[in-house]
């Protein structure tokens, strides 16, 4: 397998150096941009497997940066660099289509675990028996894993990433219950730490948009153990 290529957008140079050292170290080939700009330029250049992307950057900020990266339809997966108290840049990264976000200053192996997991769910294929034109279906659900389009009952359905690949999650493992420790470690990478709370946070998040307006629930919580997408009986 070749390596897999990350972009480093960063304006300080010390944590840039560190994330190189570290990623090369892990495997992964690494390109740096200093600013905005430089870095929306590398975006065009060629394809990149992750980007790991700093909100705070001279000449463009990391949200914008992310605005217009997705604004060209791209599925790159995203991994913003926020600061501590900066609630707003986290919700308006993810909303904007950022696969996660770690807030600096963070611990290189739980940044290499997000970057793992994004890269994970990212890359999952399915056996070629299981996709129909690349649509993954269950029932009147379905997904193209291409195009991340998800359509309910002939009517499309937006998601933010973490529900998309939480959904995912849930029908490549159709059927199966699954506890939250599994649905965590799938999804987000790593045991956030211990808190699985954020399953049900999402779970709800996916009900709103997947079940609700049916009769029929897809997503089924199995009381004491986790969730389970199947048919409703
Ligand atoms: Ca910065």
């Amino acid at each position: 397998m070749s390596k897999e290529s990350i972009l480093i957008v960063e304006d300080e140079e010390k944590i840039v150096r560190l994330l190189e050292i570290e990623l090369e170290y892990e495997g992964y080939k690494t390109s740096k941009a200093l600013d905005g700009i430089d870095a929306f330029e590398m975006f065009l250049s060629q394809k990149w497997d992750l980007i790991l992307l700093d909100v705070m950057l001279p000449g463009m900020s990391g949200i914008e940066l992310l605005r217009r990266i997705r604004g060209k339809n791209s599925t790159v997966p995203i991994i913003l660099l926020t600061a501590k108290d900066s609630i707003e840049d986290k919700v308006s990264g993810l909303d904007l289509g950022a696969n996660d976000y770690i807030t600096k200053p963070f611990r290189m192996e739980e940044l290499l675990a997000r970057i793992r997991a994004v890269l994970r769910m990212s890359q999952a294929t399915l056996p070629a028996a299981e996709v129909d034109e690349e649509w993954l279906k269950f029932n009147d659900l379905r997904v193209n894993e291409k195009t991340r389009e998800v359509v309910r009952h002939n009517h499309e359905v937006s998601l933010t990433p973490k529900e998309y690949d939480l959904l995912l999650y849930l029908l490549k493992n159709k059927r199966q219950v699954l506890d939250r420790g599994q649905i965590l470690e799938a999804v987000w990478g790593y045991d956030y730490y211990g808190d699985t709370k954020i399953v049900d946070v999402y779970i709800r998040y996916l009900r709103k948009k997947i079940d609700a307006d049916y009769e029929d629930a897809l997503i089924h919580t199995v009381r004491g153990v986790g969730y389970v997408l199947k048919d409703a009986t």
